[in-house]
């Protein structure tokens, strides 16, 4: 006969004060619910007799513990935070761009108070979003005007809904790309009423290809950035000047889907050049397109800058309206573009041109730091040594330019490669490297709280021990 008198009731359980703790952090019905569970847990395993006696103290006390547990189990963030260790800065899968500590200032702002966000503080009346922000980028890159959406998507999306519903939009068939799996030219093209116009051939494409195309039915001529892939060999493109004077003199604009968006000359950086924003609209763009989370460093974010009635007639379209941004990023945008200003505080300040920027030297002193640590920690379970290895811009910028870098390189000793990196990302804040040559690379080029690391990886023997 099993005694199930020491079992406590929910009530009891929550007069103890670790329960009491936990309903005033999880709410009072999910703590009932959890408590009501391990009751239900501690009454099988009465049943089964395979717990040992336990007085009715105990068991209140287990119950809540358990209870606490399972609730702050339950509590993780939908996207915990990760170290980014795949050597890969703007990670789509890793949240591209980090903030720079101005733009998280300001964003925080933002969400703690009213803003004057759509409001006139001279006149007292209704004013608009983000003409102010539209002002700063459109000053900063030399633009007539400039129109904010939620991401580059709906930038190019925007732009083809208002110039080219029910016409055809010329493109060379060499940049019909795809971007991640979802964004694809031919299909953007399709959600925004434009009809594709493809001229050319994959590898060559001529004038004569785009002026042999314009017609009555001609609604804009595109070029797109082959964000991550090259076309080498026999190969032949239009360049952007000459697209820019056909589409004038054929009355349509000429839309220049840049994809990163970059403002500064990463040359002077040593870093190999990317065509900017300003080249762009020197070049005749006349709606240039790019993100705000990839080489801008900022939140979230799309952009369409240059001619004014072409700018003004996006601005005035309704899918505007659907794809504006809130408050939020929106104060994290303009402080983002305030350091843009300046080619100093964006190496300075911005992380995405922190770890752009870094020295192998640097990176290499740190492995030094990080191995003399970690060796002992590790023993004979894991081996740490430095390794030599490319790291990459990633999103879609210089798909094929490669950032000399250093990494980590771990081997556990009775572990496949593929199981310490899963040993790796099942920490308490994951750690996120690449397997390369049965061993996991933890590339240096992204990382700065050492200190961080070291609290992780410190837990990687125990983590291992798990596993086996
Ligand atoms: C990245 C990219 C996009 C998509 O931008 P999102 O900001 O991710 O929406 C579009 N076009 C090009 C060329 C890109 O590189």
């Amino acid at each position: 006969m099993v005694d199930f008198r020491n079992l406590p009731s929910v009530d009891e359980v929550l007069r103890n004060p670790i329960a009491k703790k936990a309903s005033h952090v999880y709410g009072h019905a999910p703590t009932c619910d959890v408590i009501r569970a391990q009751i239900d847990l501690m009454r099988h395993a009465m049943a089964r007799s395979d717990s040992k006696a336990l007085s009715r103290a105990q068991a209140v006390e287990q119950i809540a513990h358990s209870a606490l547990t399972s609730l702050s189990d339950e509590a993780q963030p939908a996207h915990p935070p990760v170290f980014n260790m795949t050597g890969t800065i703007l990670h789509t899968n890793l949240g591209r761009a980090q903030y720079a500590p101005q733009a998280i200032a300001a964003a925080t702002q933002a969400m703690q108070g009213a803003v004057a966000l759509e409001y006139d503080l001279e006149t007292g009346r209704r004013g608009h979003r983000d003409s102010a922000i539209a002002a700063q980028i459109a000053k900063l890159v030399g633009a007539e005007a400039a129109c904010i959406v939620n991401n580059n998507a709906s930038a190019v999306l925007l732009a083809l809904a208002t110039h080219s519903l029910g016409r055809e939009t010329i493109v060379s068939r060499g940049e019909l790309v795809e971007i991640g799996g979802s964004f694809r030219i031919p299909s953007i093209m399709e959600a925004a009423g434009a009809r594709l116009r493809e001229v050319g051939t994959t590898n060559r494409t001529h004038l004569h290809d785009f002026q042999g195309a314009i017609g009555a039915q001609t609604g804009a001529i595109m070029k797109v950035h082959t964000s991550n892939y090259v076309i080498e060999g026999f190969t032949k493109h239009v360049p952007a000047k000459e697209l820019a004077d056909l589409a004038k003199s054929a009355d349509v604009p000429f839309i220049d889907d840049l994809g990163s968006g970059v403002l500064h000359d990463l040359s002077a950086w040593g870093l190999p050049a990317e065509r900017t924003v300003q080249q762009a609209l020197e070049d005749g763009g006349d709606l240039v397109t790019f993100s705000g989370d990839k080489l801008l460093g900022g939140p979230q974010a799309g952009f369409i800058v240059g001619r004014k009635d072409y700018v003004a007639a996006c601005n005035a379209h309704p899918i505007k309206r659907a794809v504006r941004l809130d408050k939020v990023r929106l104060a994290a945008l303009s402080a983002t573009l305030q350091l843009n200003a300046d080619a100093e505080l964006v190496a300075r300040d911005l992380p995405t041109m922190r770890f752009l920027t870094r020295t192998v030297a640097e990176l290499d002193a740190m492995a030094t730091r990080l191995i003399e640590q970690l060796a002992p920690k590790f023993g004979s379970a894991v081996r740490v040594s430095r390794a030599e290895c490319d790291a990459q811009i990633g999103s879609g910028a210089l798909p094929t330019a490669k950032l000399p870098s250093i990494a980590l390189q771990l081997q556990a000793r009775d572990l496949s490669a593929q199981s310490l990196a899963a040993a790796l990302r099942a920490l308490r804040v994951p750690v996120i490297g690449r397997v390369a040559n049965n061993a996991v690379l933890l590339d240096l080029r992204c990382l700065e709280d050492e200190a961080g690391l070291l609290a992780q990886l410190g837990g990687l023997v125990a983590q291992l021990e798990k596993q086996w």
